[in-house]
């Protein structure tokens, strides 16, 4: 059995669900569980209708509409004679979503969110059911709440893998048994959503790619493919670097630390599942689905073949020092890092000296204002903002000599096979030195 995870964008019109079909029927040679995320950019139209309705806004409505528009656009294109049930479901859809919108204001506000976004994927996985069953890719549409158990942690609930494989493992064999499935069992589920028991949970944004190896591990999968509009995963951003390189091959170990330092190419949390049952992860582009790809697996011995370029914008650096000039202890960074927490802020780099503790963070505005103003009764603080930070994995020195020509270097930590730099200014395509 294979999990194949389609995202929003490979689902965003009539022409893209088309292709998906496409694919699973030429390149599904085996029992296939299919994921899929909302399509295009429901989601993120779905947080602004909770803004909507939260408010009251008198474009809320229309605001609605739009998004059902957008839908019937996609049926309209993929059922253009026949008055297939689909239309009837998403119509129930729609308006089950308006009643949950209705109710923003009454529940806890990301337990409302969860409840409505989860409609997104509802959404996309009946129509893309229904499109493939008259494509002649009879299917079964599986409500992934019903499977995936997560405690209530509304927005970022955490996954009870052992009720979660018992239900896919129950499903799957009863459906596997049943008379209807002649060849090939075809699922269609999908991503991010599950339920805590009693209402809808999700995984957090983006957290498709996370749902596929919650499938891949529950059921034994031979391997997970997400399927991307770019060629797989590449050692740079080509928004910075246009000369970014494929990575062919890597391991579980690398990728994670590539998705720690800020690659964002899959789902953070996808590949810990994968590893823990060495089974192979695939990245590959549903523009070319003949091409290779990028496969991750446990093999470590592809990893040095290229060095890796991660860039993060938008960085503030702080630096945190003590009143009295006394030494920075471990009661004043136990205290600093209860602090971050409680403001909802990570660090990416961290640095301390004799007198100070210097933190490199995502700029988020106000919450960094709000823990710079709690620090500033305790301690002294300085802050440089405007700032970006540069990973380099597998680094070569003429490289990075080159990358920091011309650039004002606040901070540098260097290891054996990293080397990371806070540096001042933002980054272009045109300052960008290739890869
Ligand atoms: N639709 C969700 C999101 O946009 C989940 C996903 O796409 O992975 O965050
Ligand atoms: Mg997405």
């Amino acid at each position: 059995m294979k999990v194949y995870k389609f995202g929003g964008a490979s689902v965003k019109s009539a022409e893209a669900v088309e292709n998906v079909g496409r694919i699973i029927k030429d390149y599904a040679d085996d029992d296939l569980w299919v994921v899929v995320s909302a399509m295009g950019k429901t989601t993120n139209a779905l947080e602004s209708l909770i803004e909507a309705y939260k408010q009251m806004l008198p474009t809320r409505g229309q605001m609605l509409l739009e998004l059902k528009a957008f839908h019937t656009g996609i049926l309209d294109g993929l059922f253009p004679f026949s008055g297939n049930e689909v239309f009837l479901t998403v119509n129930q859809l729609f308006d089950a979503l308006e009643s949950e919108l209705e109710k923003v204001k009454q529940v806890p506000f990301d337990q409302a969110y969860d409840a409505v976004v989860s409609y997104g994927e509802l959404i996309s996985t009946h129509i893309i059911s229904a499109y493939l069953d008259e494509s002649g890719l009879p299917n079964t549409w599986v409500d992934a709440r019903e499977m995936i158990k997560t405690d209530s942690r509304f927005r970022e609930a955490e996954v009870d893998f052992i009720t979660t494989q018992a239900n896919l493992k129950t499903r799957w064999n009863r459906i596997m048994n049943s008379n209807s499935i002649t060849g090939k069992g075809l699922m269609i589920t999908q991503g991010f959503i599950a339920s805590d028991g009693k209402y809808s949970t999700t995984l957090g944004r983006e957290g498709s790619d996370y749902t596929g190896a919650i499938i891949a591990w529950s059921l034994d999968a031979s391997e997970l493919s997400i399927w991307k509009d770019v060629p797989g995963m590449l050692n740079a951003d080509p928004k910075f670097f246009p000369e970014a390189e494929r990575i062919s091959s890597l391991s579980y170990k690398e990728a994670i630390e590539l998705s720690y330092y800020g690659a964002s190419v899959i789902h953070p949390r996808t590949l810990k599942p994968l590893q823990n049952k060495d089974i192979p992860l695939y990245v590959r582009s549903f523009i070319h689905p003949e091409a290779e790809g990028t496969s991750i697996h446990h093999d470590e011995s592809h990893d040095q073949v290229r060095a890796s370029y991660i860039f993060k914008q938008n960085q503030v650096l702080i630096s945190i020092i003590a009143q009295d000039f006394s030494f920075i202890m471990e009661e004043n960074l136990s205290h600093i890092f209860s602090l971050l927490a409680k403001h909802g802020l990570k660090a990416n780099l961290m640095q301390n000296s004799a007198l100070s503790f210097s933190i490199c963070m995502d700029d988020k505005g106000e919450r960094v204002d709000a823990f710079m103003k709690e620090c500033a009764g305790e301690y002294k603080t300085l802050y440089n903002q405007g700032l970006s930070l540069l990973t380099v994995r597998h680094y070569n020195e003429a490289k990075l000599a080159e990358l920091l020509t011309n650039r004002e270097v606040l901070v540098e930590q260097k290891s054996r096979r990293t080397a990371r730099y806070v540096l001042k200014g933002g980054f272009t395509s045109s300052s960008a030195a290739t890869p």
